[in-house]
């Protein structure tokens, strides 16, 4: 297995070649890149055809920088509890928010109600009926899309949603009746369908398809109801490619798609929203861990980190050896020579005291000190939030956001 070849990141390099000139501890710590994380997302959202809004799914990276970083770039934001949207709240009054998630309680229901969500997903006919009456209680119009799990199978993407069973959404047989009871019911609004069938998918070509078949449906359930439909969530999944960096999604392959699909398919009045997690924000975010030990046990060779699953769990949870890039830092203050190896295999694993903490495996690296960091990339989405940071009470990293506008 060889090294992926990673574009050098210098402003993270530099943040990272202070701590060590200024502290004595090793470095952990996520590291992002806020410029960068502005480009893309604006290149993300100016790249839409007219009749698109793009919604920030928060649950990849909630953090209130990042929120505050994109507030001014997206339409809105996505929210899967209730903490999501006062977080979203907490940055921003007035911005359009769509609360979804399967299990939400009646209280969810009520505050997001309260706090002005733009629409509810309901998952559920049970919850649907609950929607409503919570909405009456408050004296309120709830506007719901219906999520539905659709039937079709998606083979290509890493996690998938629908197309079997999954615990999200109505089942497509059962959207007839749903649509039936949302009409009859005093309280909520039918706006249209959410359809998130699909996570990780590399495919751009596929994805456009995708929301073919998601109008082609939605367009069915219009006319067979006379529904007056407003909107069309065709959620996130557009995917990273951790493991090749040339199969990366192509934004630009998948728009002209859409542009196709849209030209062909239009349905008036209709908006198509998207809510990425994952593509907006995984690439502006690093994980840095120092190499605090290196060994060869059984003839392999372990760099042994300060960090692991628990800050960053992804690469455990995927399976995948999470690319990464060997930072050289100077620095040894050891009054011995110190250890390192050359042109080796080498296993990241990781300060926890289980075989499951590894980050990357037998991973070629051209030299490696102890004291070097290895610095992982594509951290900023579904990392810290998703680790369980507490298992054996090591220090949390620093969180460092670089490139903030100052006003
Ligand atoms: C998680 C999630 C998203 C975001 O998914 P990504 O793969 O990060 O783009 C969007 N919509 C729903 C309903 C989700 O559950």
């Amino acid at each position: 297995m060889s090294v992926a070849v990673l574009k050098k990141e210098d402003k993270v390099i530099a943040w990272i070649e202070q701590w060590k000139r200024e502290r004595t501890q090793p470095v952990s710590a996520f590291i992002y890149d806020l410029k960068a994380l502005r480009e893309r997302a604006m290149d993300i959202v100016q790249g839409l055809p007219d009749g698109c809004r793009l919604f920030y799914a928060i649950k990849a990276n909630p953090s209130k920088v990042i929120l505050e970083c994109l507030e001014p770039i997206v339409h809105g934001f996505e929210a899967a509890s209730i903490g999501e949207v006062r977080k979203i709240r907490e940055v921003s009054e007035h911005k359009p928010v769509i609360f979804g998630g399967p299990g939400k309680k009646d209280e969810e229901i009520a505050e997001a109600l309260e706090r002005r969500v733009m629409l509810l997903h309901a998952e559920s006919t049970h919850e649907l009926r609950r929607i409503s009456l919570l909405a009456g209680r408050l004296g309120v119009t709830a506007s719901v899309l219906l999520r539905v799990n659709l039937r079709a199978s998606f083979p290509e993407a890493t996690l998938v949603m629908a197309g079997r069973p999954t615990q999200f959404g109505i089942d497509e047989e059962q959207v007839p009746e749903a649509i039936r009871l949302a009409l009859s019911l005093p309280h909520v609004q039918l706006e249209g369908f959410h359809l998130h069938s699909i996570s990780n998918n590399l495919d751009p070509q596929l994805h456009a398809k995708l929301i073919s078949v998601y109008w082609a449906r939605a367009k069915e359930w219009q006319e067979a109801y006379s529904l007056s439909l407003r909107y069309l969530n065709a959620g996130g999944g557009f995917g990273i490619s951790y493991t090749d960096p040339n199969r990366t999604f192509d934004w630009s392959v998948f728009t002209t798609g859409l542009r196709d699909v849209l030209a062909e398919q239009s349905i008036p009045g209709v908006e198509l929203l998207f809510e990425p997690g994952r593509y907006m924000a995984a690439a502006c975010g690093y994980y840095a861990a120092e190499v605090i030990d290196l060994k060869c046990n059984h003839g392999k060779h372990y760099a042994i980190l300060r960090g692991g699953s628990h800050h960053f769990r992804l690469p455990g949870a995927w399976q995948h050896s999470h690319p990464f890039e060997v930072v050289p830092l100077e620095r040894w203050d050891y009054p011995f020579a110190r250890p390192e190896v050359r042109d080796v295999e080498i296993t990241a694993a990781g300060e926890l005291c289980t075989p499951k903490d590894v980050l990357a495996r037998d991973v070629r690296v051209a030299r490696l000190r102890i004291g070097d960091v290895l610095l992982f990339h594509y951290a900023g989405a579904y990392g810290w939030t998703i680790s369980a940071h507490d298992f054996l009470s090591h220090a949390h990293p620093e969180h460092v956001f670089l490139g903030r506008e100052r006003s």
